[in-house]
């Protein structure tokens, strides 16, 4: 890898690449290569408070464009069921061991394609461990290919028989934590806990008197859209109170504790027996998943090929080596740092514009802002914002009156313009500008009676105003300036 940081390498060096791959994409399929050239106009042009997405590195990117695409991987380092592995061992055994430094875990497997795919396999490798049966324990980890029907119905039975909690979807849970429209919901029968209707704040005594009477084999902690820090060392009394494993699924804050910024009692590993994450969220790699373990759920960990997963993708694997090699330099902790000042700075700009927000603020990368005192859904909300520039996205409200299509809330999050480099000034910028759309939205007329949940009317003086800040906020800030298109 190259010694500078790849965000400040030679312009020249990272347009040529880009200029001569695109140049041979077209040769084959120009739609392809036109697509991927606007969608990096587009990118530059929005202003993207997706608390989910970000902007991956040039050297992240290009580390994914090439021939180890080409390689089947099946099983794991040193131990595939294909021949002619010794280059994805490599690349797997590197993810796996920056991610391992980076996070300070026991073990880490790399292959997850997503964040669902990390929950599939950590939830595979619990039960796998951890039925409470012998004999199932002994037919789940080891022998599943040689078990008649019989056996293999029984195991599939008593599996699905297994108790989880996790944060519901009101409050900032995701889907696969035990939600029917996953498959966790049917692997896992699974209780909800919420949060405090008053403070928005996640109530530890109501996670104990669920394990408590609930008797979980699995409590998952982490979120989706939970604007507040979360005490795993809390969790894991909770889980070993009863018995438990504790699994957080970090998909949205691993860039703060890679940073160093969540850390103690509200660093995941130290206290879970089982961590997974995505990679392309406030991490800032390729899109794909990772799952960190103790020693002890490692080898069940590391069957989720062909478990639950296709076979690996050795050039995402690549990628993620070297965005988490990225992560493990000090300029990360600074970045991870600014992320959450920035979410401050713009949860206090929606605050003094007279904003509500869940929670009354936020302690990570993200705000969840009430559209209900606009007279709006989350849904007539986003869109009136990406109207005006602003990109975010709609997200239920605990409690939420308008159900999960519609909503009654925008999750705003700072990764991404973080990494463009705006800080606090832009971010109380940005909350007035948000603050003026809404203003100047109101729900239309359905096309029956009252009013849609969908359709809106925006100003369009306010509109045109807004997105014309939104381009002078962001010309200071160019996008992976180091890549002119020709
Ligand atoms: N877990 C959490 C907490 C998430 O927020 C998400 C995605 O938004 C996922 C898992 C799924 O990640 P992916 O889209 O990579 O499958």
């Amino acid at each position: 890898m190259s010694e500078r940081p790849s965000t400040i390498a030679a312009p020249s060096l990272e347009s040529e690449a880009w200029n001569a791959a695109l140049g041979v994409v077209e040769s084959v399929e120009p739609s392809v290569a036109a697509a991927i050239r606007a969608e990096l106009r587009d990118q530059r042009e929005s202003l993207k408070l997706i608390a989910s997405e970000n902007y991956a590195s040039p050297a992240v990117l290009l580390a994914m464009g090439n021939w180890l695409s080409d390689k089947y991987a099946e099983g794991t380092v040193g131990r595939r069921m294909y021949a002619g592995c010794r280059n994805v061992d490599t690349v797997e055994r590197l993810a796996a061991e920056h991610a391992r430094a980076l996070f300070g875990a026991d073990h880490a497997y790399a292959q997850p394609h997503s964040g669902i795919d990390a929950n599939l396999v950590a939830y595979w490798a619990v039960l796998a461990s951890r039925v409470e049966s012998p004999r199932l324990t002994a037919m789940a980890a080891a022998h599943v290919d040689e078990l008649d029907d019989e056996q293999w119905a029984t195991l599939r039975h008593e599996l699905g028989d297994q108790r989880m909690i996790g944060m519901s979807l009101g409050a900032g849970g995701h889907l696969t934590h035990g939600f029917r429209r996953n498959i966790s919901g049917k692997m896992f029968d699974q209780r909800s806990y919420g949060t405090d209707p008053e403070t928005g704040l996640l109530e530890y005594s109501a996670v104990r008197d669920l394990a408590r009477s609930f008797r979980p084999l699995i409590i998952v902690a982490g979120y989706s859209a939970y604007p507040r820090l979360v005490n795993f060392a809390t969790m894991r009394e909770i889980a070993d109170e009863v018995g438990a494993v504790l699994l957080v699924d970090m998909a949205h804050f691993a860039g703060l504790v890679a940073g160093g910024v969540l850390t103690g009692d509200f660093d995941p590993v130290p206290h879970a027996q089982i961590v997974t994450s995505t990679t392309h969220k406030s991490l800032r790699g390729p899109r794909g998943g990772l799952v960190l373990c103790e020693a002890a759920l490692a080898e069940h960990v590391d069957r989720g090929c062909p478990m639950v997963l296709g076979g690996p993708l050795p050039h995402v694997m690549a990628a993620k080596a070297v965005a988490l090699a990225e992560a493990r330099r000090p300029e990360f902790r600074d970045y991870a740092r600014s992320v959450v000042d920035n979410a401050r700075a713009l949860a206090d700009g929606l605050l003094s514009r007279g904003a509500r927000l869940v929670t009354g603020g936020t302690d990570n990368h993200l705000v969840l802002l009430d559209t209900t005192p606009y007279g709006l859904t989350g849904r007539q909300a986003e869109a009136a914002l990406l109207d005006a520039g602003i990109v975010t996205n709609r997200n239920s409200i605990p409690a939420d009156p308008n159900g999960p299509w519609y909503t009654s809330g925008v999750r705003l999050g700072t990764p991404a313009l973080t990494t463009r480099g705006l800080g606090g000034a832009e971010m109380d910028e940005i909350a007035d500008m948000i603050v003026a759309v809404l203003r100047a939205t109101t729900p239309a007329p359905a096309s029956g009676a009252g009013t849609s949940k969908a359709q809106y009317r925006l100003e369009d003086d306010v509109a045109s105003a807004v997105a014309s800040r939104a381009r002078e906020l962001l010309a200071p800030h160019p996008l992976y300036p180091s890549v002119t298109l020709e």
